[in-house]
Parts: C-alpha cells; sequence; structure tokens
C-alpha cells in the first residue's frame, strides 16, 4: 500500500513520496509543487482547491477561505455555500487534492499518508489532524513535528554525535522557534516558543504602508479590493528584493496607474523592528531548553519568509552561526516527511517525542480603542497568553475603562491568532460592575491561568476596590466524536468537486479575471479580449487546442505580471 507525505501547512500545502533516489516532491494538476491551502466554491457550486480558490480570495473573498489550519480542533464554523464546514473538514478537502495528484502521478492508489504539524500541536490539534486524513479516505500512519521533517531533510538524524538543532520556521502568519535534541536515534522537542502574530505578511504590510506614505495615498480610504491589489503588489516587490536592490511596480487606482518603488536599504529600515521582535523567540525557546546560543550545533531555515536576506543576517548575527538553507524552504518540511515515510516503510521510522504541555492557541480578550471624542475601534484582539507558551502559566494584562463613571466592563474571552475578535473562537464573557464613584478611567486586571488539563481560569479585579469576578472555561471545546468523523467523511465523500483537468483552466480564468482588476487601458482590453477568446478554445473542447492556448496565456500573463518600471 503507497504511503505518501504531506506538508499541510497554513498558507501551501506540498505532497512527496520517498522513491528509490530519496524523497521527491509530486506536482499538483497545474504543475506545481505548492498548492495554496485554499477552499472556495465556484459559481457551479462546486469545491475548488489550491490557486483556483487562492486567487478567488480577492475577487470572491465571501466564498473562499485560507489560513484555517490555525482553527483545526475549535469549533468555529466556515460557511461555504448553504453548507458550513469545520476546518478540519477545509483540511480534508486540501488532503483530498493532495492524495488525487499523487494518485495521478503514481498511476496507483494511495491509501497511507504520513502528515506533519507543529511541534507545539497539542492532542486536541493532532487528533484534529488525523480526523481530516480521515475525512480524505486516508490512514494516517503516523504524524511528524514539522522541525523534526526540516532536520530529516538535512539529514541530521544520521549525525553520530548528540546534537542540538535550532529550526526557525517564519511563515506567511506565524513564527516558530523549536530546538531539538537527537540522542540513540530519537528526536525530541525540548522547547519551542513562538510569536502568533508576526510573519512574511507583516513585511509586506510594511510595504503597503511605505507605499501609502510615499504618494501620500489614505489607506483607509481605498477599497478592499483595491487593497488587496495594493497588498499583492507589495508581496510582489517584498519576494523580488530577496534577490534584487531595488524594485518597482504599478497601481491601479481609479483610472490612474501609480509608480511605487522600494530599494533594499529602505525595507530593512522600515522592518527594523519586526527584525527586532524575531529575536525574541529565539532568545526565549534557548534559554527555555536551558542552553546558550553557543550550544547550538546547526540551524535550519523553513518557511518563504527566511528567503529575506535580512532574517538571514540577523539570525546569523545573533547565533554567531550560518544557517542552513541548501533546501528551499518551502519544500524541506514535505522532503523530510517523505524520508520518515521512506524510513517507516523499512521499519526504522525515527521517534519523534512530541512536547504536549504548552498552549496550544492564543488566549486573550477583546478591547476597544478610543480613536477621538466619541470614535471607536471596537473588536481588537488582546492576546493575554500566547500560543506555545508553556504550561501551567498564569499571564495578567491590566486594562482600562474607557469612560471614567462607566458602571461596568463587560470582557470577552477569545483563542486565535487573528488580530480581530470576530476571526477567533468566543470562549465566553464576564461582565464586571465598576465602583460608583469614580475619580480616574478605572483600572482592571485580568488574570488567565492556564493548566495541562486545558482548564482555563479567568479573574478580573476592580483595583480600586479589589473586588473579583471569576469564571472557568474548556481550554478546547470541540473535538469530533468518532461518529461524526465518519458521518462527515461520508458527506464530503458525496461533494461535488471541481473536476481536476477543468482546473488547470478554471486557474487562468481566475487569474485573467485578477490581472483584469489589476490593470487599466490597453492591457485591460486586451486581458478581455484574450479572455473571450480563450472562452472560445474551451467550447471548441479540443484538449491540444486548449493546451497550447493555455500555455500561451500563462507565458503572457507572467510577462505583464512581471512588468515593472524599469
Ligand atoms: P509559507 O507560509 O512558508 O508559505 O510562507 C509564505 C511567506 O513567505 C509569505 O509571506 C511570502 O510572501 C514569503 N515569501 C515567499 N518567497 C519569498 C521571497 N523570495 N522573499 C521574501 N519573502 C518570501
Amino acid at each position: 500500500m503507497t504511503l505518501i507525505a504531506i506538508d499541510l501547512g497554513t498558507t501551501n500545502s506540498l505532497v512527496s513520496v520517498f522513491e528509490e533516489d530519496g524523497p521527491v516532491l509530486i506536482p499538483n494538476a497545474l504543475g506545481d509543487f505548492l498548492t495554496p491551502s485554499a477552499v472556495g466554491l465556484n459559481k457551479a457550486n462546486e469545491v475548488i482547491v489550491g490557486a483556483e480558490a487562492k486567487d478567488r480570495l480577492v475577487t470572491h473573498p465571501d466564498r473562499t477561505y485560507a489560513r484555517f489550519k490555525r482553527y483545526m480542533g475549535t469549533n468555529r464554523d466556515f460557511r461555504l455555500g448553504r453548507k458550513t464546514y469545520r476546518a478540519e473538514e477545509l483540511s480534508a478537502m486540501v488532503l483530498r487534492s493532495l492524495k488525487d495528484d499523487a494518485e495521478r502521478h503514481l498511476g496507483k492508489p494511495v491509501e497511507r499518508a504520513i502528515i506533519s504539524v507543529p511541534a507545539y500541536f497539542n492532542d486536541v490539534q493532532r487528533k484534529a489532524t488525523y480526523a481530516a486524513g480521515k475525512m480524505a479516505g486516508l490512514q494516517i500512519e503516523r504524524l511528524i513535528n514539522e522541525p523534526t521533517a526540516a532536520a530529516l531533510a538535512y539529514g541530521l538524524n544520521t549525525l553520530s554525535d548528540e546534537n542540538t538543532f535550532l529550526v526557525i520556521d517564519l511563515g506567511g502568519g506565524t513564527f516558530d522557534v523549536s530546538i531539538l535534541e537527537i540522542f540513540d536515534g530519537i528526536m525530541e522537542v525540548r522547547s519551542s516558543a513562538g510569536d502568533a502574530f508576526l510573519g512574511g505578511e507583516d513585511f509586506t504590510d510594511s510595504i503597503v504602508k511605505e507605499f501609502g506614505a510615499q504618494k501620500k495615498i489614505d489607506l483607509s480610504s481605498l477599497s478592499p479590493k483595491s487593497m488587496g491589489l495594493l497588498r499583492d503588489l507589495a508581496d510582489r516587490a517584498k519576494r523580488e528584493l530577496s534577490s534584487k536592490e531595488e524594485v518597482g511596480v504599478k497601481f491601479k487606482l481609479g483610472e490612474e496607474q501609480i509608480p511605487l518603488t522600494l530599494t533594499r536599504a529602505k525595507f530593512d529600515e522600515i522592518t527594523r523592528p519586526l527584525i527586532e521582535k524575531l529575536r525574541q523567540p529565539i532568545k526565549r525557546a534557548i534559554s527555555d531548553a536551558g542552553l546558550k546560543a553557543d550550544g547550538i550545533d546547526r540551524v535550519v531555515l523553513v518557511g518563504g519568509a527566511t528567503r529575506m536576506p535580512i532574517v538571514r543576517q540577523n539570525v546569523t548575527k545573533l547565533l554567531g552561526l550560518f544557517p542552513e538553507h541548501k533546501i528551499d524552504p518551502d519544500q524541506v518540511v514535505a522532503l523530510g516527511a517523505a524520508v520518515q515515510a521512506g524510513l517507516v516503510d523499512r521499519h526504522e521510522a525515527l521517534e519523534d517525542v512530541v512536547m504536549t504541555d504548552v498552549c496550544p492557541f492564543t488566549l486573550g480578550t477583546d478591547v476597544s480603542r478610543k480613536l477621538g471624542e466619541g470614535r471607536y475601534d471596537h473588536g481588537a484582539f488582546q492576546p493575554i497568553i500566547e500560543r506555545n507558551t508553556v504550561i501551567p502559566v498564569s499571564r495578567v494584562a491590566t486594562n482600562h475603562a474607557m469612560e471614567i463613571g462607566q458602571q461596568n466592563v463587560s470582557i470577552s474571552i477569545f483563542q486565535g491568532e487573528s488580530p480581530r475578535v470576530k476571526d477567533n473562537v468566543f470562549l465566553g464573557k464576564i461582565d464586571v460592575a465598576l465602583p460608583k464613584k469614580q475619580e480616574h478611567h478605572e483600572a482592571i486586571d485580568i488574570r488567565f491561568t492556564y493548566d495541562v488539563s486545558g482548564i482555563l481560569e479567568v479573574l478580573v479585579t476592580v483595583l480600586s476596590t479589589q473586588k473579583t469576578s471569576r469564571m472557568i472555561l474548556e481550554g478546547n471545546p470541540g473535538s469530533l466524536s468518532q461518529e461524526e468523523i465518519e458521518k462527515r467523511f461520508k458527506a464530503l465523500e458525496k461533494l461535488k468537486i471541481h473536476p481536476k483537468d477543468k482546473s488547470e483552466n478554471a486557474a487562468v480564468i481566475a487569474r485573467l479575471e485578477r490581472a483584469y482588476e489589476n490593470q487599466l487601458g490597453h492591457v485591460r482590453e486586451e486581458i478581455s479580449f484574450r479572455l473571450s477568446q480563450f472562452m472560445t478554445v474551451l467550447e471548441g473542447q479540443k484538449d491540444t487546442d486548449i493546451k497550447i492556448a493555455r500555455d500561451e496565456l500563462m507565458k503572457w500573463l507572467d510577462g505583464i505580471e512581471s512588468m515593472d518600471i524599469f
């Protein structure tokens, strides 16, 4: 029975297999190794997965989801058309798509898989990953910690001496640092630290702000679509700056094309605060493992955002070691998971010790901010215990009532990794009365205590009176039962999935539509013309003609998308 390995990522997923010569990646129907972990519904209400869905995040944000991995094991629902799904089911759709790709590529059925998960995933999240595999019709042979997989890809398991590795994973939205130790063929995660609110996207945001400042564009007045376009351009500029000293892009705003430029030096300057934030978790992971920087033997880089030269330089400076980056940081986990698959098939699998005594989700409250007289921003998330913190843990935050004389405050408690509470999971609410007579904005301490059994205690103290209110919450609501998994598996099997052979064409159409939004004038007209032409070729239903037209369009799109102003 064929065994594949899957890196089920927050932004992208990959599938690989162990062949005679070693681990190899399997391309998807579009010929790419990276399948965006995005799921949506098309016009015909068929489920679409991957690049086609990702392209529609800008054009159809209400019918598309990405970044759902962070909700694995929670009871959050995602609405797609008339049905709602849990993160496990959306993940199952991605897994099924990867399974199909593997079967097509290998020419035989695939029944078993190894899936990689973050080292800090707790029991609930690991079970949710098993459930997703089952719903995709896969027997999950075992899970492998992502940093362990990265170390395996670099062959660090074959080193004869006892060794300590640091794995730095900077993805789109999250930053994870793990310290691994290998002895007697057992890999153990010694410590893990991270920042749930720090990733490549924050570097993109800095560029968006810089572009806004450069041309005095009021970013808050941009429509969601224009903002989406500007972010796309900023992301492209960021990627190009990893290999160039200067980049230029054109931003279409209304009927205008605005040229924007950025140098590497300016980029380094505007992202300095983010680099500063990167250093903290690295230091924490080292001290939590009871080590000093010179106790680290090797450093491995994972995640697309570690391609930024400024990130590498700072890691080198901080640790006095050159990080390993020979293997593509987007592929390293999938390749390592395939090495594990090879070992499993030979009954030599590397034992990978899991560290489960960490708080799996960020826990916090909602806060409102006063922006000016009578103007408030409600619904920001204030983390109190950050994801990945070793438990038991107790942390306190001090907040102030917004108005003097306010008679009560209502504190809502959330778990999740999004800066806005509406995107996180609501756990409960405490209403607290404030003293009748007040001279100042009343100060309130909110203490969160989280223990190994997943129980969260929230203690709120009004400082002037020392009156307390207490609430106990189950930190991990919503694990699926076996019957529920079975039921959802059957429902997913019946779901209409957009046929694979058509997804290449649909992806080209989605790309053309997105390019149309991004362009003006004659380029726009040309896109529209080429789109109609392609539709006509599709109607002809001749596979070879369709392939020629598609290849030509992709080449043309590559050209206009990389068009810069130099
Ligand atoms: P991941 O979650 O590992 O797929 O990481 C995706 C993040 O890496 C996104 O924020 C990308 O913009 C970023 N990224 C990918 N390639 C590059 C590059 N060449 N230079 C800078 N950032 C990159």
